[in-house]
């Protein structure tokens, strides 16, 4: 664990993951077509330390 954390503890830093693009032929074979994966994946990472943990909706409500 970084120095800092270990005194201050982490910094999170919300952060996402954005799921692939799928992209599926439509009939004719000459457009494609966009398919929306799956939900984003948020989580939260350290500023300093890079150590990542799951995000919990409730964090953001108690800070806003
Ligand atoms: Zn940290």
């Amino acid at each position: 664990m970084n120095f800092f954390c270990r005194i201050f503890g982490h910094t999170w830093v919300p952060h996402s993951e954005n799921p692939k693009i799928r992209w599926t032929a439509s009939k004719n074979m000459t457009e494609m077509e966009m398919s929306p994966g799956a939900e984003p994946r948020l989580y939260l990472q350290c500023a300093r330390c890079k150590q990542r943990k799951e995000y919990e909706p409730s964090d953001e409500r108690l800070a806003s």
